[in-house]
């Protein structure tokens, strides 16, 4: 397999050098993923270049007033990479370092994820490029405001419905909605998923994707005869997916030994008090300052002894530089791309499990769903039946996808892939090229 992912169709050019291997943006792995896929897509390759390229991918200029009268602009953006089989859905990032690249990459593995899952949406992605710890609440609101109502022109319930992601919450939600709700002359909250419950949220959605990540892990725990009752878990990222995931591992008997976050590292062998833990990050922002936790190196955060590995912050973290001194058996991608595919090959080579954040993190996606349906009937489910409906789907995609992997001796990367590509492909051709 080739470092350097083909951009085009047989007459297209190959990336830059300096875009190749680790050196490669969010998007370039992207198309190593779908390079990889393509051989085993049989008579719908014809179609395989639409996964290459988005459909649709707005920059928006995003100017609001600071608190201290001075006027901002924040660049903003919304992707839609592909709609064949139902309108764009994907989350909304605020961070500094949210780029075009990324956001593109981000879209494109929601369409997977989507189709993975076999959910009726395409995939989009959003961001803004800013840090909103420096902002003041007022600031944050007015930023969404008017983010929301740039990108106004290309999302909708039936169009595209944005959601939560890193550093964008319930609240971002509800003047999402609102802002939406304002340009159209009527409430509309299947323009956002993600809401709080109070206007139209789904109860289940805040947890749901930590449960998918616990969910696609016991059943892969199954498979490989790994009992969770006597695991060692490490997660980087404790925000919404990790610390919902490792509270759950914990509840099942696992030990938590290793938490990051981006203030640092806490270790701890005997397994960490998790809802003690729960309850510090809630007060001071960090896990940082945990007793009787010990804080280690970041990069020490690679080299602990352990089972399961759940990176659930970043894109990029697992890389050729620290694949080869993970000790876990099973990774558990709860973050989207945090594994290389160089990474992901020493992975393969060394006999770690990969669960990859394409049917890993999905639980979000699929609760966002059955809100976007509880919206469009006003009527609303238990939190039972939400989690029992959650767990259902994700064990029945994770055993699909299990099976093609056997199937075909391929990564359950690959075997998502495969899977979810064919259904996209499979819809692109039922509706043909339109005119
Ligand atoms: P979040 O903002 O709630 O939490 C992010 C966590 O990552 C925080 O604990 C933060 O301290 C930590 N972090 C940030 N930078 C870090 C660094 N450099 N090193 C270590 N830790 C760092 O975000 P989230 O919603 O939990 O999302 C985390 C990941 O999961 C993202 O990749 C996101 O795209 C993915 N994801 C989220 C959802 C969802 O429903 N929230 C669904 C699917 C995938």
């Amino acid at each position: 397999m080739s470092a350097t992912p083909s951009l085009s169709g047989p007459s297209g050019h190959a990336l830059p050098s300096y875009l190749q291997a680790d050196q490669l943006g969010p998007w370039g792995i992207y198309l190593q993923q779908v390079d990889r896929v393509i051989p085993y897509l049989g008579h719908l390759a014809r179609w395989a270049e639409t996964l290459k390229r988005p459909k649709r991918a707005l920059i928006v200029d995003v100017p609001i007033e600071l608190d201290n009268g001075t006027i901002a602009h924040f660049e903003g953006y919304r992707v839609q990479h592909n709609t064949s089989r139902g309108p764009g859905k994907g989350g909304v990032r605020f961070h500094q370092d949210v780029t075009l690249s990324e956001v593109m990459a981000l879209s494109a593995w929601m369409s997977v994820k989507n189709a993975a899952v076999n959910v009726p949406y395409g995939g989009a992605k959003g961001g803004i490029r800013v840090d909103p710890k420096t902002l003041s609440r007022g600031e944050l609101e007015r930023m969404t405001r008017r983010y929301t109502s740039e990108i106004g022109i290309i999302i909708g319930p039936t169009k595209d419905i944005p959601a939560p992601d890193v550093n964008t919450n319930e609240q971002i939600m509800a003047w999402m909605m609102d802002t939406y709700s304002m340009n159209q002359g009527a409430t509309a909250t299947g323009v956002v998923t993600g809401k709080p419950i109070d206007l139209g949220g789904s109860l289940g959605r805040r947890e749901a994707t930590g449960r998918g990540v616990f969910t696609v892990g016991s059943e892969a725990a199954r498979h490989i005869g790994m009992d969770l009752g006597q695991a060692r878990v490490a997660v980087q990222g404790f925000g919404n997916v990790g610390s919902i995931a490792a509270k759950l591992f914990a509840q099942a008997g696992a030990r938590v030994v290793a938490v990051q976050d981006h203030a640092g590292t806490i270790y701890q062998p005997a397994g960490l008090d998790l809802p003690a833990l729960l309850a510090h990050a809630a007060r001071e922002g960090t896990v940082m300052g945990f007793q009787p936790a010990e804080t280690i190196a970041n990069d020490s955060f690679w080299d602990v002894d352990c089972d399961i590995l759940i990176p659930a912050a970043l894109e990029q973290q697992i890389t050729a530089a620290n694949a080869g001194r993970i000790k876990a058996r099973m990774v558990i991608e709860g973050a989207n791309g945090p594994t290389t595919p160089q990474a992901d090959d020493i992975l393969q080579e060394r006999n770690v499990l990969v669960l990859p954040d394409v049917i890993a993190n999905a639980g979000g996606v699929t609760v966002s769903y059955f809100e976007w349906v509880q919206d469009f009937s006003s009527f609303f489910w238990s939190e039972d039946e939400i989690n029992a409906r959650l767990v259902r789907i994700m064990k029945e995609a994770f055993e699909g996808i299990w099976n093609v992997a056997q199937q075909h001796k391929v990564s359950l990367r690959t075997a998502t892939f495969i899977v979810a590509c064919q259904r996209i492909l499979h819809a692109r051709e039922l509706r043909g090229l339109y005119p």
